[in-house]
């Protein structure tokens, strides 16, 4: 049988310490032991070359706060030797187009992800206008860094790889996986809960019935 090979996952960041235990723990942490995933953090601080390893600078123009430096963002990816690799960077923005499950799917076919996360008032344009191949958004709100955004679109493409998630079938009926439809409800034991019940129809054993009805759950889009 073929061996499914690894997406090799590169973040680059100045807090690096808040990914492990995401990283370790279920699926994500399942899929790098079963080498479907390998994935490196590295502190962007490491491609500075002054004692404070500065990595932000005021604003040209004036302003509040501070930018994220071109240049260590540039050192990281020419470090990674990139080139001949089936490889993505990906700039985390506020400002990006909006991540989508489509996003997902699409760039679960990279064999390299390579996510750049922003701090402070973000990153000179440059990095987006010369160094990553997109900048996306996880939502229209504005976080305080770019390491949550990573996790979040990390976690959303891994869970698409060829062997990371055991029944395949399921992918194909979960939320926004054609782009709109939207899960019907699920239930489990016990059947009553405080006098909540579970709908009749997926207690009747009546499997015909029961595609009707989350056929119709999942074209009216809601829960219930
Ligand atoms: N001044 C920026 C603006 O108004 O668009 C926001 C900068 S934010 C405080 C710092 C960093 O967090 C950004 O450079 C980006 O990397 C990350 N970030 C914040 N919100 C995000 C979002 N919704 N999606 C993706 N990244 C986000």
């Amino acid at each position: 049988m073929k061996k499914t090979k690894a997406l090799r996952a590169d973040i680059v960041t100045i807090f690096p310490e808040v990914f492990p235990t995401y990283l370790e723990t279920s699926i994500l942490g399942r899929a790098q032991k079963a080498k479907l995933l390998e994935v490196k953090v590295h502190q962007l601080r490491k491609w500075t070359h002054d004692s404070r390893k500065t990595v932000d600078d005021k604003p040209y123009g004036g302003g509040p706060g501070m930018v994220m430096k071109v240049e260590p963002f540039h050192e990281a990816l020419k470090s990674f030797k990139l080139r001949g690799k089936k490889t993505r960077v990906i700039l985390t923005s506020a400002k990006g187009k909006i991540f989508t499950q489509a996003d997902s799917k699409r760039l679960s076919k990279y064999d390299r992800l390579v996510f750049l996360c922003g701090r402070y008032e973000g990153v000179d344009e440059r990095v987006a206008s010369k160094l990553a191949d997109e900048e996306l958004s996880i939502g229209q709100y504005v976080l305080t860094g770019g390491e949550l955004p990573a996790l979040v679109m990390l976690d959303a493409v891994v869970r698409l790889r060829a062997g990371v998630l055991g029944k395949q079938a399921s992918l194909d009926e979960e939320s926004w996986s054609d782009g709109k439809t939207r899960e019907y409800p699920q239930y489990t034991r016990p059947e009553k809960y405080l006098g909540w019940k579970v709908p009749p129809v997926l207690l009747g054993g009546d499997h015909k019935k029961i595609a009707e009805w989350r056929k119709k759950k999942m074209e009216l889009g809601t829960s219930s």
